[in-house]
């Protein structure tokens, strides 16, 4: 539990904050697979931009121990960002397949598409990289910070929570983004702010954790005005959110004799684009399956083989699932048979493997990247 003790700050935190920060990132930093740590740094070896941005879009919305060995899998695929480029987008897709966020790989493969015609590379500025697919403002200062070394504020949520903590900000998230950045933009130092960038994150996922942070540990704890203010585990203060809508659907698993499934693949714009998926009703706030358009694939002895649920960001899926196995049927138009060893192997999303592994338990698992 954190303790105010007899700490007091006494002058704006900015004052040599970035200093004993650098001093702590260096003892303790994480050992991450895209990093270059500061004793290669200091030895001259530079980090490569591909790897800094392929890292920093695997890891939106995911963890750093989710991403590890979908890193390793695509340097081993694709060790370079023409590399990547050449590679067709449907393999592509099925790499990436478990990552979620799945337009995030699209933008991938068009902006490696992209950059691999560019005669120097990523660019290497905050407004060059904000200008490529799939770049928003975050990642554009992560990687203009980390790969380029350009004094970049990166603002993720780890860094919000130390610098709300450090300044004692309390108004609630969203509406503090803006007086976070500004109290980072003062912190930057000239020197190694992209050690700066990553030494924030990994107090804030190490240190400054979201609950009980061990802030007698923390090489800020003698800036820090939460801590001397009495309690800075609640901060950032959040708005509360909207309650995310519930739907349902049902989704249909047809096996063949021979163990062929079938499925089609999705539209490539929109939710889960260009993914593979088994036939589905719509998944509409209420619906529970029906006939028509939205029922099974073809009629047969459909039974019901169990229940799925899954988050997206902006609803809760009910998928009840039926199985129905079938003679060597054609395939209506619009889906495939795909031969029982070629399953793993398809650009199946999370809630996709949920529901095959619901009706065929084991179908799914066999090529997921390995975590070391
Ligand atoms: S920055 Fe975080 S871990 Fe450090 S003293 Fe403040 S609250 Fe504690």
């Amino acid at each position: 539990m954190a303790t105010a003790s007899s700490l007091k700050p006494t002058a704006e935190p900015r004052d040599d904050v970035a200093g004993r920060l650098l001093r702590w990132y260096d003892a303790h930093h994480r050992h991450l697979p895209w990093r270059v740590s500061p004793a290669e740094l200091a030895r001259g070896v530079r980090p490569r931009p591909y790897h800094v941005w392929l890292s920093e879009i695997m890891l939106q919305q995911t963890t750093v121990e989710a991403v590890k060995p979908y890193f390793r899998d695509f340097l081993e695929k694709w060790p370079d960002v023409r590399a990547l480029a050449a590679a067709p987008v449907e393999d592509v897709m099925r790499a990436w397949a478990g990552l979620g966020y799945y337009s995030r790989a699209r933008n991938l493969k068009d902006c490696a598409n992209l950059v691999a015609g560019l005669p120097g590379g990523f660019p290497d500025t905050e407004a060059g990289l904000l200008a490529l697919p799939g770049i928003g403002a975050y990642t554009a200062a992560a990687i203009a910070a980390i790969a380029f070394d350009r004094p970049a504020a990166v603002v993720d949520g780890n860094v919000e929570r130390v610098t709300a903590r450090l300044f004692d900000i309390r108004t609630p998230l969203p509406d503090a983004k803006p007086e976070i950045r500004a109290r980072v933009e003062t912190l930057v130092p000239a020197r190694r702010p992209g050690d700066f960038a990553q030494a924030m994150m990994d107090l804030g996922a190490t240190i400054c954790t979201p609950k009980r942070p061990r802030c007698m540990l923390c090489p800020l704890r003698q800036d820090c005005r939460a801590l001397a203010a009495g309690d800075p585990e609640p901060l950032p203060l959040r708005l509360p959110k909207a309650e995310r809508p519930q739907r349902k659907g049902v989704a249909y698993v047809a096996v063949r004799a021979d163990g062929a499934v079938l499925m089609r693949t999705r539209p490539d714009k929109g939710l889960l684009g260009g993914m593979t998926e088994v036939p589905s009703t719509g998944w509409s706030e209420g619906r529970s399956g029906g006939a028509g358009k939205d029922g099974p694939p073809f009629p047969a002895a459909w039974r019901r083989v169990g229940a799925i649920a899954h988050v997206f960001t902006h609803f809760s899926l009910d998928l009840d699932v039926h199985r129905a196995d079938v003679a060597n049927l054609s395939a209506p138009a619009g889906h495939r048979w795909v031969p029982a060893a070629d399953i793993a192997g398809e650009a199946l999303p999370t809630v996709m493997k949920k529901a095959i592994e619901a009706a065929i338990p084991g179908a799914t698992k066999k090529r997921r990247p390995s975590a070391d």
